[in-house]
């Protein structure tokens, strides 16, 4: 049972179905998915590249953890353009064997895009005359798989924690890498050696799950989008981070991007209070519907104080140059009625 379950093979089958993936694979949470594919694919003086942000976890787990064995990364932005992207794969070339490239698009807390698109053409072109090409894996978990589907823009492997959307009842917590068969296959040896598989219960609530993911993320898409308008022309708001305002708030190059790799945009926002700790508070502890914890992609509306919560431990430095500031609000909209919501929201600002 460490290998294999007939409820995680159906699962793995249909989670490859959503995005017309050659093979895909269960895990026990989206961390251990990740841990996964990193120790299948690096040894001792390879490179790892990888947009920035990432999830707090992967950061670590790149940086910290794979560094003592010796494994180097080098990062760049996400958003970066394709000449960036070129130059930061040189480099990385210039040190030795890169192993991976790791993305994550829309990164946390920014919502900045990466050009996949970008990414599969730098690498093609960057290793053109070399025998192995490094496999591009991306973090799926905020828009996929019903807004964004990485494989048809370049990736290899797409990775998720299906704790989140796919899950969406939080319920459980598991992982999943969906991709090209031959990636996989060594992916599934290190799962079957460290035995990082999903167990047969969370499998069987997962299928439960999938049955109503397009019914949910349906629904927590249109909300937001009702949300997110009714937010913007809030007098007591700054700005809204939310990728369908991409196009009217003037960023062409990300409008871009979002037009080109996007199906929807998402429930997952930030929203910026005029103010700051002290507005962002008084905004959290006033909300009766939307409830204040971390996570995301669930059926009930979560907001969180990055800055106070999920993010406290980077540096003040890290944190500015993240967009991390007092007065960001993490929101993560579920499938109750947008006007709940919306008055919700509306009774919470009244109080700053
Ligand atoms: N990737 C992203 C983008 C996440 O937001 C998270 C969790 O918050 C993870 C990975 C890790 O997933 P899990 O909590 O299932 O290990």
């Amino acid at each position: 049972s460490r290998f294999n379950g007939p409820n995680q093979e159906i699962l793995e089958d249909r989670l490859g179905v959503w995005e017309e993936a050659e093979d895909a694979l269960a895990f026990s949470s989206g961390m251990s998915a990740i841990a996964t594919l990193f120790l299948a694919m690096v040894k001792p003086g390879d490179t790892i590249v990888h947009s920035g942000p990432l999830y707090a976890a992967t950061e670590t787990l790149i940086a910290r953890v794979l560094g003592k064995f010796g494994v180097n990364y080098i990062d760049f932005p996400a958003g970066a353009s394709r000449e960036a992207i070129d130059k930061v794969l040189d480099r990385a070339k210039a040190q030795g064997r890169v192993a991976m490239i790791y993305l994550e698009s829309p990164a946390n807390p920014t919502n900045a895009l990466v050009d996949v698109e970008a990414v599969a053409a730098s690498r093609d072109a960057a290793f053109a005359d070399t025998e192995e090409k490094p496999p591009i894996a991306i973090d799926n978990t905020f828009l996929g798989p019903l807004w964004q589907q990485p494989l048809k823009h370049g990736a290899d492997l797409v990775i998720y924690s299906l704790t989140k959307y796919a899950g969406g009842h939080s319920d459980l917590v598991a992982g999943g890498l969906l991709g090209t068969k031959a990636h996989i296959d060594i992916v599934r040896s290190m799962r079957n050696t460290i035995g990082t598989i999903t167990d047969p219960n969370t499998a069987w609530m997962l299928l439960r799950s999938l049955e109503t993911l397009e019914l949910r993320m349906s629904r927590a898409g249109e909300n937001a989008a009702k949300v997110c308008r009714f937010l913007a022309d809030h007098a007591k708001v700054e700005r809204v981070g939310y990728l369908g305002f991409l196009e009217e708030q003037g960023d062409a190059q990300q409008a871009d991007i979002y037009r080109r790799h996007c199906l929807g945009a998402g429930s997952t926002f930030s929203l910026y209070l005029k103010g700051g700790e002290r507005e962002s508070f008084a905004f959290l502890d006033a909300l009766r519907i939307a409830k204040l914890a971390v996570s995301l992609g669930g059926t009930e509306t979560l907001a969180s104080h990055p800055a106070g919560m999920t993010h406290i431990s980077v540096a003040e430095p890290r944190k500015s140059q993240l967009g991390i500031t007092d007065n960001l609000v993490r929101i993560s909209i579920g499938v109750e009625d947008a006007d709940d919501l919306i008055a919700d929201f509306d009774q919470a600002l009244a109080t700053i």
